[in-house]
This record gives C-alpha cells, sequence and structure tokens, in this order.
C-alpha cells in the first residue's frame, strides 16, 4: 500500500543479544514510550554536523556562528513542525518534564491547576505549588471534558488558570480529546498546555489546529538522542516570569549596584529560560528528527503503526490469559503504547522473561504514572519504588504491568515475535 511507509531504518537494528537459553538474537526495542531508537537519518544529520561544533551565542569565531545559526535555525524547524503561531516562542529545554516544570515557575500569581490524576507524574506533580485541583480519572474522552468543564465552572472566574493534559497515554497508548479540553478551558479563561511526549512521536501535533497554549515533549521519544526538550507556545507567562535557571545567557546586563549587590536585566523568551551552555547537539537532533519525520510523510508512518497496533491487540486478544489496560475501552484510538497483565504471571517476571529467552525489551511497572495505574489495575495503593512496583507473589494479582511500545522503526518480525512469546 502506497499510503503506508515502511519501517525507517533506526540505530541499534543489528546490535544482537545473548539468551539465557543459549546463543544471540537481534534485540526487539519494544519500549518506545520511555526512549524510542534514534532513527539513522537523525544520527547521519548530527554527525555531519559535529565537526562545525562550536560554542552557542558565547564566540566570534565561525564555528561558533555556524553552531548558533544551527541552533536558532533548529528553533524554526521545531516551530515550523508544530505549526506555531507567529506570536509563539520555543524554548529548548531538557525534557518534557523540564519543560513543564518551566511553566510551572513560570504561573502568575495565584494560578488556578486543573489536572487528572490519570497524568504521567512529569504533568502530575510540578504544580503542587500552585493552587491545584486533581480531578478523577475519566472512563470516556466526553467524561474528561465534561469532569473538566464542572471543574473550571467552579473555579474563581477573575484569576489566571491552567489545564494540563496528555495527548496520548503513556500506559494506554489512549488519545485524549485535546480539542474538546482546550475549547472547554478557553470558555472558562483558563490556558491549557498539553504534554505531547507520547503524542508527538506517533501523530503530527499542529499547536494552532488544536488550539493549546503550550506544547511540550521530549527528543529521546522522538527518534532524537542526546537530551533536548521544547516547551513551544505563548510568550507572555514566560516572559513575565523569573528566569527558571539564573545565569549567563539569560542575562543581558548585570552591575554592580552603589549598595554593593547585582542588579540583573534579563533576556525575553526564549534565552531567558536557557541560561547556561545550550546542548547544541541534542537541539540538532530534534531539528534533524523533526525534519525526518516530515520527509517520511507523517501520515504515512502513522498509517503502519496502527496496522501493528491492530495486529498487537488482535494477538493479544487470542491470549485468554492477557488482560490489556484500558480507560476509554475498545473503540478508543490509540498510539503504539499497548498495557496489559497476564493472570498467573508477576508482570516483572514476565518482562523479564521477554528478554532472557526472547530478546525483546518491554517495560515492567507503573509507568510513573501511579493513580492511572492503580484505577486500571484495580488494586489498593501500594508503596512502590520510583516509577516501580512492589512484586506480586505468584498466583496474586499484578500491582504492576507490562507495556509493549513500538513507532516509527518497528519491524513486523518484533511484532511476531513478541505475540509469539506472550503466546
Ligand atoms: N509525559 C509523558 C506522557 C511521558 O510518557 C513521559 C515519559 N515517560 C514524560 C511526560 C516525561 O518525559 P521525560 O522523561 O522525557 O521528561
Amino acid at each position: 500500500d502506497q499510503s503506508i511507509c515502511a519501517p525507517l531504518p533506526v540505530l541499534g537494528a543489528d546490535v544482537t543479544v545473548p539468551l539465557v537459553t543459549g546463543g544471540d538474537v537481534t534485540y526487539a526495542a519494544l519500549d518506545y514510550a520511555a526512549s524510542a531508537p534514534a532513527l539513522q537519518r537523525v544520527w547521519d544529520d548530527v554527525a555531519a554536523y559535529a565537526p562545525y561544533y562550536g560554542s552557542v551565542h558565547r564566540g566570534a569565531g565561525y564555528l561558533s556562528q555556524l553552531s548558533t545559526d544551527l541552533f536558532e535555525s533548529s528553533r524554526t524547524t521545531v516551530a515550523d513542525f508544530l505549526g506555531c503561531r507567529p506570536e509563539d516562542q520555543v524554548v529548548f529545554t531538557r525534557s518534557t518534564t523540564d519543560s513543564l516544570n518551566l511553566l510551572a515557575s513560570a504561573l502568575p500569581a495565584d494560578c488556578q491547576v486543573f489536572v487528572f490524576e490519570t497524568e504521567h507524574h512529569a504533568s502530575l506533580l510540578p504544580w503542587r505549588d500552585a493552587r491545584v485541583t486533581y480531578l478523577d480519572a475519566p472512563r470516556t474522552p466526553a467524561e474528561a471534558v465534561a469532569t473538566l468543564e464542572r471543574a473550571l465552572a467552579g473555579r474563581d472566574p477573575h484569576g489566571p488558570a491552567l489545564v494540563c493534559v496528555t495527548g496520548a497515554s503513556n500506559v494506554t497508548g489512549e488519545l485524549w480529546p485535546v480539542k474538546e479540553l482546550t475549547s472547554a478551558a478557553h470558555a472558562h479563561g483558563a490556558r491549557i498546555v498539553l504534554d505531547a511526549a507520547q503524542l508527538a512521536p506517533h501523530h503530527p501535533v499542529d499547536i494552532a489546529d488544536l488550539d493549546v497554549d503550550w506544547v511540550a515533549f521530549s527528543g529521546h521519544k522522538l527518534y532524537a538522542p542526546f537530551g533536548s526538550g521544547v516547551l513551544a507556545g505563548r510568550a507572555d507567562w514566560l516572559r513575565d516570569a523569573e528566569p527558571y535557571l539564573a545565569g549567563g545567557g539569560a542575562s543581558r546586563k548585570v552591575a554592580r549596584r552603589a549598595d554593593g549587590g547585582v542588579d540583573v536585566e534579563w533576556h525575553t523568551t526564549p534565552a531567558r529560560h536557557e541560561a547556561g551552555s545550550p546542548n547544541v547537539i541534542g537541539v540538532y537532533s530534534i531539528a534533524a528528527a523533526c525534519r525526518a519525520l516530515t520527509e517520511a510523510g507523517f501520515d504515512r508512518l502513522v498509517a503502519r503503526e496502527q496496522q501493528l497496533v491492530t495486529r498487537v491487540r488482535e494477538g493479544l486478544a487470542g491470549v485468554p490469559e492477557v488482560r490489556v489496560l484500558s480507560l476509554f475501552g475498545d473503540d478508543a484510538p490509540r498510539v503504539g503504547v499497548i498495557s496489559f497483565v497476564v493472570e498467573g504471571w508477576n508482570s516483572s517476571h514476565f518482562a523479564a522473561a521477554l528478554s532472557a529467552e526472547y530478546g525483546i525489551g518491554v517495560r515492567d511497572g507503573l509507568f510513573c504514572a501511579h493513580p492511572l495505574v492503580r484505577t486500571l489495575l484495580g488494586s489498593e495503593p501500594q508503596e512502590p519504588g520510583e516509577c516501580g512496583a512492589p512484586e506480586a507473589e505468584p498466583g496474586e494479582r499484578s500491582l504492576n504491568a507490562i507495556r509493549v511500545s513500538f513507532g516509527a522503526g518497528t519491524p513486523d518480525e518484533h511484532i511476531e515475535r513478541f505475540l509469539g512469546a506472550v503466546r
């Protein structure tokens, strides 16, 4: 089918791992939701640039100027990729977690924040210094909108407010009704930030079309290595906030005062929130990923991924002991992120066996979304380690789950090997 992409070449496709049962097998990376393999195209792009690496914004030499140009043009590439409005700004960060913490540090005084308990901890936790309202897990997209509407209707209508919502769940892969939630937020004078950590790698994100105020995502989940992230959107709150980090690059003018103190004039955004020497390779690799996905035809990648989603869901449905976790039900649109438990199995042991006996890398645990996974498992609150979970005894109900996730570079063989192993 011409409308469907072949898997894109990724780094590590030829890595072999030893099996406990003897012999080697090529590694099947099925944990894209944690970190996706880098696209070969991104790696090549970065390698071509690497000899020209120099300091950004801090040198008069040719290579510094070139690096500065590449860094700044990466902003434009990301802005185009996200369909940013003319007044939007792209701030480079370390990750989605960093982006959302930056926004949390820039909230206006008395801002009320509304967030579903189902969010990843990166979206759930940064707002705890604000007046935050945690919303109960909805069981349908329509219920999500109604729950938000109700909460916003009861808010103090005069102060600023922010809604934070995921685009695609890192546990169920289900898409959230972002447009409807955005309309509800705006109708009540609130702003909205989209956690696109799991949406952006699997689906085009158009900030103007969605009408969200900010988007946050991470390079390492978007097939781009080297540890960068993005916060894109409205400039005003960021412009009026104290710099996220104090230091060089964020400050325009610094002078001693007569009383011995120091006066600082800060830059406007984005430099205001990018103090320190920037991670130019990380930023450049995000821009390279944006180009690679666009050139491959993102819609064709989505079409192929949806075929794999159907294949995995049908395959798992054929194993009676498997229960796939879902908040919104079977018909909900979703990306290539699927979590499940297997009756009679401890999820950690199951994931370890997939690795040791089949060379398959998946994730087990609570996926940094403890309240959501507990709701889905119907288990009592436990005291897990960070992002992990206590182990169930054999035969006990699972206290954690197994997550398989895939995307642009996933070959059919990895999916078939995974389904065969589960069977
Ligand atoms: N939000 C969601 C939905 C995620 O899946 C993740 C990563 N698992 C994050 C935020 C945090 O991303 P990072 O670890 O790159 O900061």
